[in-house]
């Protein structure tokens, strides 16, 4: 079942609106109404989307457009569902028709890149495609060994540097002329977070990202950024910065299971207008599911 395991927390702090549901009448709207807010903003929607669903189910309960506890709980998941289709639909890869394609994911330490990565080579190895690893993230000693280990388990080649201190960019372009010479399909791309020096990380990202464009015409084809879901709406700064100086094609949304604050999915989409294209709901190589509007909407409000 898609997204067994994940949103579990989410959905727990959403299962009161249930219960207010079930008993709900006309008089009582108000207080049903106020604890629904409270139930959302727990879970992390957020203010501006949080007032924005209740004030619109208070109009449709006093216009007479509601008229059970279950048509209020369709008209809530569905003012959910419709933010999503709207500003996040497109949550398919695009990988055009240039090969290779190139996948940069992008994001701060700790978040979930390295892992989130090799479970996405994993799966697009899984589904056919040739896959090229680069260790991009030349900042940081072991994270070129953290990708090492993810390419053994997943049977892919990887591009790492050769000296210490190498250009993030000369890996990269190395990685990505071999992924064209020899005919993969896919280079993913990983990069650094450092946290204490994110004016020259986004420098390095910008230069990352001119070196691939200089290889392969159009691309890199996505630029994925990570984002802890643990972190709830602390992560919308975040992906603004990210967005504002690389341009992010879509989010990987991760520890989700972990997190009782997935809301948050909705007001990045929301507050961003990039699509969240996969979510990461455990650790092991399978947990990383293409995100898909519907099936979150009933994941999270059982
Ligand atoms: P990076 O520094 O951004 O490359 O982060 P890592 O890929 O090393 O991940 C940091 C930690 O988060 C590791 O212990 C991962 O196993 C864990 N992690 C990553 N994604 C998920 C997820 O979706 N769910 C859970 N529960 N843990 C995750």
């Amino acid at each position: 079942k898609i997204f067994s395991g994940g949103f579990t927390k989410t959905r727990d702090n959403l299962a009161v609106i249930d219960e207010l549901l079930l008993y709900w009448n006309l008089s009582d709207t108000d207080r049903v109404l106020d604890e629904i807010e409270e139930a959302l903003l727990v879970s992390d929607f957020g203010p501006k989307i949080t007032i924005k669903i209740v004030e619109s189910l208070r109009d449709d309960i006093y216009a007479g457009k509601l008229k059970s506890g279950t048509e209020i709980k369709d008209a809530l998941k569905k003012s959910v569902l419709d933010i999503l289709m709207n500003k996040g639909a497109k949550t398919e890869l695009k990988l055009g028709f240039r090969k290779p394609a190139v996948i940069m994911i992008v994001g701060v330490n700790g978040g979930g890149k390295t892992t989130s990565l090799g479970k996405l080579a994993h799966r697009l190895k899984s589904e056919g495609a040739r896959i090229l690893l680069a260790a991009g993230d030349t900042f940081r000693a072991a994270a070129s060994d953290q990708l090492e280990v993810w390419a053994e388990r997943t049977g892919c080649e990887i591009v790492s540097a050769e000296k210490e201190k190498a250009k993030a960019s000369a890996v990269l372009t190395q990685a990505v002329k071999k992924g064209k010479e020899q005919g993969y399909d896919i280079v993913l791309c990983d990069t650094s977070g450092r946290l204490h020096t994110n004016y020259s990380l986004m420098e390095e990202l910008i230069a990352c990202k001119k070196a691939i464009a200089k290889i392969v015409n159009g691309a890199p084809n996505e630029i994925l950024l990570v984002l802890d879901g643990t972190t709830g709406l602390n992560m919308l700064p975040q992906a603004r910065e990210f967005n504002e100086v690389v341009g992010i094609t879509g989010f990987i949304l991760t520890k989700l299971d972990g997190s009782a604050r997935g809301g948050c999915v909705v007001s990045v989409v929301d507050e961003l207008g990039i699509p969240v294209k996969f979510v990461g709901v455990g650790e092991g190589v399978e947990d990383l599911q293409p995100f898909e509007a519907e099936a979150f909407v009933n994941a999270i409000f059982s």
